[in-house]
């Protein structure tokens, strides 16, 4: 028989794990099959919601299939387990950003592979057998598959806690460490999937579902962060021996059995991967640096031979608890170059036009991730890797995604006429300039009506964070057409958010330029008042900065040479953001607040004032911020 079963059942892609014997273990060829389906329902418009669950009330997955990956090691082939676990972690990716609703459906053990499987999908659906649990370290790994991503958001210092001792978490436990969203009990998963399936409505696990048991984690959290936010594993495991309680106790008898460079290495991941910029791609990449290291260079084949093959329990460790190396966890976290887990979709092609002072980079940064990019610009750019096409049209065709860097709406509007047809169907159009609303919308309905997908997303980070591949991006238009470009957004910037349908990005972007706008003239002005008041500019950075009248314009783009962070007055207001863009973004947010009737006066009044820096003074060409200069020089009338 089959260890899985994947097929479509109404409008549902149903996937259900069969191999209870083997408690639902991941293989190799069981990954490659899910992840075949999902690619194809991606774009079946007859599967609206995907259902993963297993059979057997023992074990949604316990893991993954690690006796082979010791067997093929202790052979001396590591390029099996690397290849393994390249296509699981593109697979745990795929899960966490599936576009359509997913559910998973997880009773008795999940435990690695399987929260890989189960656990990053939209829906997570847990009963009162579930047992979620990462035990990576005490096999010598560190927590994969994605599990430091939810992790390292987990509450406090749980996220360390439950990492280092491989802990297992219940239904209640589990969904407070975000591992897991809904409690259904058991008896009615029957009769909630087939309703599922025959009437397509995914909300019914919302409505079906109860509050959960107690959480056991709920009541050692205050010692879970008194011990696990201590700098290292040494300074962990002394915290717990000083102290007499039953969950110290408890730890540390947990923490003795795992391994040591295991846990120094986890602890170390979830902090480094701890922020705003956490996505479940960068944690994947940081779990492989470990991972394809492991079976030369860690303990992972003796921890497997003790727990699975010998099932001795009496693994000889490499190093002892309150002594691994800061150099030996570096050597297994250290960047992989060109052996780096890469989530480049083989194959997949990018043309990009308009390769000017941002497009320019971006596209480069593309290239340099491994796309194939061709480009195109009326200026003749060339742009090294970049493959130069005749037109736009020529750049377009064959294309999966079309990346515009333009000027303005009417450029695009023009551009967007000249690909579009050129397009294959189910590409992604992607317009990352700054243009007005209308257009983004205009140019949407267009790619809609010829099959394409598109997105609007301009960006905030200016030509450093286009070069650095640091760039915020603020993205409308659907999930599918987000999902597909998300790769993408993490090579070229650190940041995207998914603000809604077509014109939410434009939408977003000039809202917030008007208020950066309006506070630079704000912070300008106030300087300009200080001067004249005898107030030193340290004084007042000093004062402002952590004051009520804090702002990006004042702490980190200060309009002062000489004070704050390094910023284009010290350059001598060589842009930067130039005057000039602000003035255009000001217009388009006044356009966009005269067409839906909103009263701005104080974005009006800044696109008033920015106008005649550009027009009629001397601000053209210099950085926004020199509206400094510009006030020192005059008085009242
Ligand atoms: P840019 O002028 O340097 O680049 C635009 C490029 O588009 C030029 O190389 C131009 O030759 C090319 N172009 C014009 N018409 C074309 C056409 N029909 N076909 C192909 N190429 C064409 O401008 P930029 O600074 O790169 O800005 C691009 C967009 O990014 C703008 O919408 C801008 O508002 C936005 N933006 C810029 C910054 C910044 O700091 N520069 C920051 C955020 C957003």
């Amino acid at each position: 028989m089959s260890d899985i079963s994947i097929r479509k059942v109404g409008r549902i892609g149903r996937i259900t794990l069969t191999r209870p014997q083997a408690l639902n273990a991941l293989s190799y060829d069981m990954c490659l099959q899910i992840e075949q389906a999902l690619d194809g329902w991606l774009h079946d418009d007859g599967v609206e919601t995907v259902l993963l669950d297993a059979e057997g009330d023992r074990a949604f997955c316990s893991g993954g299939d690690v006796a082979k990956l010791f067997h093929t090691g202790r052979a001396g082939d590591t390029g099996y387990a690397e290849q393994f676990w390249r296509d699981e972690y593109r697979l745990n990716a795929k899960i966490a950003d599936y576009p359509k609703p997913f559910l998973s459906f997880i009773q008795g053990f999940c435990m690695g592979g399987g929260v890989g499987l189960g656990c990053h999908s939209s829906h997570r659906i847990v009963c009162e057998s579930t047992q979620i649990a990462m035990p990576e370290c005490g096999i010598g790994l560190i927590p994969d598959v994605g599990g430091t991503h939810v992790l390292a958001q987990a509450p406090g210092h749980l996220g360390e806690y439950l990492g280092l001792t491989g802990k297992r978490m219940g239904p209640g436990a589990a969904m407070f460490a975000g591992f897991a969203d809904l409690f259904v009990p058991h008896a009615l998963w029957p009769k909630l999937i087939e309703a599922i399936e025959k009437t397509g409505d995914f909300s019914l696990v919302v409505r079906n579902a109860k509050t959960p048991p107690a959480n056991s984690l709920g009541a050692v959290m205050d010692e879970v962060n008194q011990h696990f936010s201590k700098g290292s594993l040494a300074e962990i495991f002394a915290s717990l021996a000083a102290s007499d309680t039953h969950f110290a106790d408890e730890t540390t008898k947990a923490l003795t059995r795992n391994s040591p460079l295991s846990m120094a290495c986890t602890l170390e991941a979830i902090r480094r991967l701890r922020g705003p910029d956490l996505t479940i791609r960068r944690a994947l990449e940081m779990e492989f640096r470990f991972t394809s290291r492991a079976m030369a260079h860690s303990d992972f084949l003796e921890g497997v031979r003790a727990t699975l093959i010998d099932k001795d329990r009496n693994p000889t460790w490499m190093h002892r608890i309150n002594n691994v190396p800061a150099e030996d966890v570096e050597k297994m976290l250290a960047p992989l170059g060109e052996r780096k887990l890469s989530f480049v979709e083989d194959g997949l092609k990018i043309a990009f036009i308009g390769l000017g002072n941002m497009g320019g980079p971006m596209a480069a940064n593309l290239a340099n991730a491994g796309y194939a990019v061709t480009g195109f610009d009326t200026q003749n750019v060339s742009i090294d890797g970049v493959t130069p096409a005749a037109s736009a049209a020529e750049a377009a065709k064959g294309a999966d995604v079309v990346i515009t860097m333009l000027p303005n709406g009417q450029i695009l509007r023009a551009v967007a006429g000249e690909v579009i047809p050129a397009m294959q169907k189910g590409a992604v159009l992607l317009d990352c300039s700054t243009v007005d609303v209308d257009s983004a919308r205009a140019v949407a309905d267009q790619a809609k009506a010829a099959g394409l997908l598109s997105l609007d997303a301009p960006v905030s980070g200016g030509v450093g964070g286009a070069t650095g591949g640091t760039l915020t991006f603020m993205v409308g238009g659907s999930k599918p057409a987000f999902a597909k470009a998300r790769p993408l957004f993490e090579i070229m910037g650190q940041k995207a958010v998914h603000c809604g349908e077509a014109g939410a990005g434009q939408s977003a972007k000039i809202c917030n330029n008007m208020i950066l706008g309006v506070t630079m003239i704000a912070t300008c002005e106030a300087f300009a008042l200080a001067d004249k008041l005898g107030l030193s500019r340290e004084a007042m950075f000093d004062v402002v900065s952590t004051s009520s009248g804090y702002s990006w314009s004042m702490n980190a783009y200060c309009p002062a040479p000489g004070v704050g962070p390094e910023s284009p007055a010290d350059r001598d207001y060589k842009p930067g953001f130039a005057s000039e863009l602000m003035l255009k973004d000001l217009g388009l947010s006044q356009m966009a607040a005269e067409a839906v009737d909103a009263d701005t006066p104080m974005g009006q009044a800044a696109l008033d004032l920015y106008r005649r820096f550009v027009e009629d003074e001397d601000g053209k060409g210099k950085d926004f911020s020199a509206m400094l200069p510009r006030f020192e020089k005059r008085g009242r009338g």
